[in-house]
């Protein structure tokens, strides 16, 4: 078989756990109170491969697919026959015959936007769906306050558009106490409350844990599918899906004083073992883990030793003596979480995951 191939040879293995992810769904849709629950698809899944997880959730029920780009959304959409799929970044002029010849969803996200699909539908002869953005307070996509005035003074604005969903984003979800999560909440509903009535739409994944009030006609959470921690500083109720694990290349015997890797920055205190392998920063490995990362090698942790290097990186398994060529260490995995590694690198477990290179040997299991 040429996956087994593939993994013989391969110097870094992810393996992504369908079941774990589909697991994942049906528990964030417990916590939204019955309502349906999207999967947000977008950067190939969060890195995770797209292809394989939205089918695989579309199996378990979810008929609410969110990408970011039409060019996403458009690979999907021959794998979700009956399924709503719309790109979040909005309507790019020119674009609304190939919405309407595929039957993506448009995600109308300024009163430009709004006219170009109202226009586009008139010269259809028929009326079009659409789901409006709302922007509540991160300034990013969707209509401001004065935009949904302008809506609610000119109803003829949405001549011919069916609003499939109004939706809106909270900036600080992950922040159960931020104030702000209330304040979105309140412009949320007083711009729903001049709009067309239609399905309202607010919670990413940490979103989900905010309480009953951030229920809504449609959740939408990406990371937490995959596994990371939608509620930072407790426990994770999400079960993993990602494990990444590395060959040992080469182990070297390194004395005491001899340093390893680009500039010298480690240098041996005591007689060590140091297990090369072949994962770097062109993998999404983060130099940024250079002397703070960390590994697992027959259950032990063992560090990050000297830079990590575009296509290497060197571990000290001095602890983990029975390790040797050919052996694996754990980069991502059981007690190696995906937030574990991003708050050594001093980022987002959102960034890890997206990043992770295209040199590894994928294998979906479920
Ligand atoms: C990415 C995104 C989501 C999903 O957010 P998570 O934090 O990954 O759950 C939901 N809505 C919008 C508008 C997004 O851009």
């Amino acid at each position: 078989m040429a996956v087994m191939t593939e993994i013989r040879a391969a110097g870094a293995v992810l393996e992504i756990d369908l079941a774990a992810i589909g697991a994942n769904w049906r528990l964030l849709s417990s916590h939204h109170g019955g309502a349906p629950v999207a999967a947000v698809v977008k950067a190939d899944a969060y890195g995770t491969g797209a292809a394989h997880v939205a089918p695989y959730l579309y199996g378990l029920g979810c008929r609410h697919f969110f990408t970011a780009t039409l060019d996403e959304a458009l690979a999907l959409q021959p794998l979700l026959p009956e399924a709503l799929l719309a790109p979040l970044n909005g309507l790019s002029p020119g674009s609304e015959p190939v919405y309407a010849g595929s039957g993506i969803v448009p995600v109308l996200c300024s009163l430009h936007e709004i006219a170009l699909w109202r226009d586009f539908a008139r010269s259809r002869g028929h009326t079009m769906g659409a789901i409006l953005h709302i922007d509540t307070g991160i300034n990013r996509r969707g209509l401001s306050a004065a935009d949904v005035r302008a809506l609610a003074e000119s109803p003829g604005l949405l001549d011919g558009i069916a609003l499939r969903f109004t939706m809106t984003h909270l900036a600080s979800a992950e922040e159960a106490d931020n104030p702000e999560n209330a304040a979105q909440l309140a412009r949320y509903s007083a711009a729903v409350d001049v709009l067309p009535p239609a399905p309202t739409s607010i919670a990413n994944s940490s979103g989900l844990f905010l309480g009953a009030d951030f229920h809504s006609g449609l959740a939408r959470p990406g990371a937490a599918l995959y596994g990371l921690n939608p509620t930072p500083g407790q426990p994770n109720p999400l079960r993993p899906a990602v494990t990444l694990r590395a060959r040992v290349l080469q182990v070297r015997e390194v004395a005491p004083g001899e340093a390893a890797g680009y500039n010298a920055t480690w240098r041996a205190q005591r007689p060590s073992r140091i297990a090369v392998v072949g994962v770097g920063y062109a993998d999404g490995y983060p130099r940024a883990l250079s002397n703070r990362g960390h590994a697992s090698a027959e259950g032990v942790s063992v560090p990050l030793v000297g830079r990590v290097s575009m296509d290497l990186t060197m571990f000290d398994i001095t602890d983990a003596p029975q390790t040797g060529q050919g052996d694996w260490l754990g980069l991502i995995g059981p007690g190696r979480s995906l937030d574990d590694v991003a708050s050594e690198a001093g980022t987002i477990g959102y960034e890890i995951l997206t990043r992770l290179g295209r040199r590894y040997a994928r294998v979906w299991h479920g």
